[in-house]
């Protein structure tokens, strides 16, 4: 235990590709959680580590981020954080841009509107931090189920107006075939590759790729880079038709992954 710097986050894995964050106060033995998709594999992290949980944090309302909070709240009844624009049971706290959540011996976190993935879609930064749910993947992006292409646009660039060295935490082990298309789409790109060649060792050894930091996304993630010539040429090449705007390469790239 490191007393100067008590807190450490760790992932439990959940479902098909899921992660569970956990943020721990070693000094406390005390554990906030974000979008446990099941509860079980939550519990036993809990039990094992000698953790006591204080609060559990939802992104947004897909089952596989909330399914979990019934068996949570059965083990222990904390404060349940959950967007405002959304209607998901069990949700005591509801957040929206700027709330600031303060849970004793945690860095305090503020709620940010980020919708596109969903209507009401938030993360939770800190400074260094950011949970951003399905919104931000690593090297790639969430797909737009409720939302527009502009605003999940205008979300994707207020993730990245954060200080490069934040650590990306998202819910989802989607880096590779993410990769793989950023390498398709900008193939001239050599830290895509690069990317390719550490994120399959780690895979290799069954590691997660995550977190990443907001600087090697914005190095290789094809959805904050709709800025760069190359992306725009062969986003045209592929619908067939001139695209002006970076919203308009966003969507082109968007629609392009969906079926890749
Ligand atoms: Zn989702
Ligand atoms: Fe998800």
């Amino acid at each position: 235990m490191d007393a100067l710097n008590p807190i450490t986050i760790k992932p439990i894995r959940t479902l098909k590709d899921n992660y569970v964050w956990v943020i721990i106060n070693n000094a406390s033995h005390t554990a906030v959680i974000i979008d446990p998709g099941e509860a079980d594999p939550v519990i036993t992290f809990l039990n094992d580590n000698k953790l006591s949980l204080l609060a559990v944090l939802i992104t947004h309302h897909h089952w596989d981020h909330t399914n979990g909070i019934p068996g949570i709240i059965n083990h222990s009844d904390v404060p349940i954080y959950g967007p405002a624009a959304e209607k998901i049971p069990s949700v005591t706290n509801i957040v929206f841009e700027n709330i600031q959540i303060d849970i004793p011996g945690f860095p305090t976190l503020q709620a940010l509107d980020i919708p596109g993935h969903t209507i009401g879609h938030i993360a939770y930064y800190s400074p260094g931090i950011l949970f951003c749910g399905d919104t931000l993947f690593a090297a790639g992006c969430g797909r737009i189920f409720e939302g527009t292409a502009a605003q999940m646009y205008s979300s994707l660039q207020k993730i990245a107006a954060l200080p490069e060295d934040t650590k990306i935490y998202c819910a989802h082990e989607y880096t590779l075939n993410n990769l793989r298309f950023a390498a398709t789409v900008e193939p001239s790109n050599k830290k895509i590759n690069e990317r390719i060649q550490s994120v399959t060792e780690l895979r290799h050894k069954n590691l997660p790729s995550l977190p990443s930091t907001l600087r090697e996304e914005k190095e290789t993630n094809p959805f904050l880079r709709c800025h760069e010539p190359e992306l725009r040429i062969h986003a045209e090449e592929h619908i067939g038709q001139t695209l002006t705007t970076p919203i308009a390469i966003f969507t082109a790239l968007r629609q392009w992954k969906n079926n890749f």
